[in-house]
């Protein structure tokens, strides 16, 4: 308990100073009584020794006894210890015990003389100019038939009177302290014994109030302390139950914000940064730990971003737009108002990048583009013919033939890019498309595909060398698309290299087994270094008028990149012009587990670009 606890001393205080005014009232009470008592009692005895001396004095006047009255009265006056004055009715002084009658003043008009001449009796306490002290002063008439009258009167000093009061005052004083001193002390115990629990129950609420809701009280106070302990302890338990599931969820949701991909920032609302997250900084390239508590205008420097803030706080609707490039990226941006009771208090600003979706809508049109213009060219040319053909041609015997054989081939070119296109949509998206990879046997693959192109490289009179490794691990995949891919590269190689040429196709395995690499070279006119990045690009072609008159598509290449993509590989060329070209599709091997079944025979695959 803290003894200084402003409560414990008020009341402490409090209470001694309400025990101290009663005992003081007592005391003052007590003294004045007891002063009045004391007065009656001394005006009592005076009154009847008076009577007695009145009636003494009666006797002796007008006897040859009164020459002896001074002396008789002096003889009185020691023993009641009291000065007797005799007056008589002319106020002039007969006989005195302390002074001289003769050198007296007249009395008549003294208060006591005056009191005992009207009433029989007069009592008056004032300061006396003969003895020059404060003095009680008590006069009686003689007996009614005594004539002529006199008056009696004795006076003793208070102080006398005086000094055994303030003795009785002193032990008074001295027995009242010592009550005091008991009072206080069972003040003391009774005060802390009821504000102990009092400022304990103090301590704990300034506890709780700094939110330290750990602590709790034992009390086995009873009554309204003990209710209220209790009712501490369980406000403090819901209130930590509350805060514990406020941190978790706290927790919850910074774990969710921080693990958006889209970029996340928030603010209250003056704008200052109340929370943004990793993608909201790598997006806009901001310190972490440096953005919150700026305002949202330092962090992101755009005019579009500050203007739909402003006016979402205004009240206005949320914005979206897009931004860039800010940092080479485009940004689809959304800035929502956080609002409180109906009202906008803070900002919401979403950020995600959608560079890549606007890239592949740029593809996308290109690509239509270089479709529709694929396509238009051999429609042209065969409307072209046919045209002519019916415009005559047909009956000419030697050109009818001829236009017949270029519109076929116009039709195959149209036939072989529709078949491309068709390949490469069902790459785009594999699973969809039916899909299902499998254990791929290399060697039988590249087989197939030699056996295939053969008859065309013999027609130009080319070597084909076929080189299968030995212990070539399977590839998960597809084998007909495998297959496609090698032919592909071996149509290339024979396309693309001269007549009597020598083309090599070798598949064999790399990477400590983990790894089937098939390569495809010749030694034909070579790609340019600074076409060789692109080759792969759908509708590339390094030199366009062979590759039409070669019949190529331009998408030979893209089907080669898709396919070696769906078997989880890559695809690579290396040339040099008039030295031929080495193409490659380096492709992972089924890891081998003999004990576990061969991979699901149906393996969804993810699209790849
Ligand atoms: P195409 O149907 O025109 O052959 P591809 O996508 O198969 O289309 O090839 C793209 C381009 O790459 C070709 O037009 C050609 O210019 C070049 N190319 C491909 N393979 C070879 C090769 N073996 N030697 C030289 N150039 C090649």
């Amino acid at each position: 308990m803290r003894l200084r606890s402003p409560f414990f001393l008020r009341l402490l205080i409090s209470s001694l100073l309400l025990l101290a005014l009663g005992m003081g009232l007592v005391g003052v009470l007590g003294a004045t009584r007891i002063r009045a008592t004391y007065l009656a009692g001394k005006e009592e005895s005076l009154r009847n020794e008076a009577r007695l001396l009145a009636s003494l004095v009666a006797e002796d006047l007008g006897t040859p006894r009164a020459s002896e009255l001074g002396e008789r009265l002096a003889a009185l006056g020691r023993q009641l210890a009291c000065r007797i004055t005799v007056v008589g009715d002319d106020g002039i002084v007969l006989a005195d015990n302390e002074a001289d009658p003769e050198r007296m003043e007249n009395h008549r008009l003294r208060p006591e003389i005056v009191g005992a001449a009207a009433q029989g009796e007069g009592v008056s306490v004032r300061l006396s100019h003969t003895v020059g002290q404060e003095m009680l002063y008590l006069a009686v008439r003689s007996p009614s038939a005594r004539r002529p009258a006199f008056f009696v009167r004795l006076a003793v000093p208070l102080e006398a009177l005086d000094a055994h009061l303030s003795k009785l005052y002193a032990d008074l004083a001295g027995a009242a302290a010592l009550a005091l001193l008991i009072a206080a002390l069972f003040a003391f115990y009774f005060t802390r014994r009821y504000t102990r629990p009092l400022s304990e129950l103090t301590l704990l609420a300034e506890a709780y109030a700094r939110g330290e809701f750990e602590r709790r009280i034992h009390s086995r106070e009873g009554g309204e302390l003990g209710v209220l302990a209790r009712a501490l302890n369980a406000m403090a338990d819901a209130q930590a139950g509350m805060l514990a599931r406020i941190a978790k969820d706290r927790e919850e949701l910074l774990a969710i914000v921080a693990g958006m991909s889209e970029g996340l920032i928030a603010t209250d609302g003056e704008q200052r940064v109340l929370l943004v997250n990793g993608a909201a900084a790598s997006l806009f390239d901001l310190e972490l730990e440096k953005a919150r508590g700026r305002p949202l205008w330092e962090l992101v420097r755009d005019d579009a971003v500050a203007k739909a803030a402003a006016e979402v706080l205004a009240g206005a609707e949320g914005k979206a737009f897009t931004l860039g490039p800010v940092r080479g990226r485009h940004l689809e941006v959304r800035v929502g108002a956080i609002s409180v009771r109906g009202r906008p208090d803070g900002l919401i600003l979403l950020a995600h990048d959608v560079s890549e979706a606007l890239r592949y809508e740029e593809l996308r049109k290109e690509f239509v583009a270089n479709v529709s213009h694929e396509l238009r060219t051999p429609l042209t040319l065969i409307k072209g013919f046919v045209e002519t053909l019916r415009d005559g041609a047909l009956r000419d015997a030697t050109k009818a033939p001829e236009f017949l054989a270029t519109i076929e081939r116009h039709v195959d070119r149209l036939a072989n890019l529709v078949s491309d296109l068709l390949e490469l949509s069902r790459l785009d998206a594999p699973g969809e498309a039916g899909l299902q990879r499998e254990p791929v046997d290399v060697g039988e693959a590249v087989r197939r595909a030699a056996d295939l192109l053969g008859p065309a490289a013999e027609r130009r009179r080319q070597r084909l060398e076929v080189e299968v490794g030995p212990g070539l691990p399977p590839v998960l995949g597809v084998a007909h698309e495998l297959e496609r891919a090698i032919a592909n590269l071996l149509d290339n190689a024979i396309k693309y290299s001269s007549e009597g040429g020598n083309v090599r196709l070798r598949a064999s395995s790399g990477a400590g087994g983990g790894r089937v690499e098939i390569e495809v070279s010749d030694d034909g006119i070579g790609i340019p270094a600074e076409d060789l990045p692109r080759v792969f690009e759908r509708f590339y072609r390094v030199d366009k008028s062979r590759s039409r008159e070669m019949g190529g598509t331009g998408l030979g290449l893209a089907i080669v990149k898709h396919v070696a993509q769906l078997h989880g590989g890559t695809a690579h060329v290396t040339s040099a012009p008039g030295r031929g070209s080495t193409f490659s599709l380096r492709l992972p091997a089924v890891p081998e587990a003999p004990d576990s079944p061969a991979p699901p025979a149906s393996d969804p695959v993810t699209p790849r670009t």
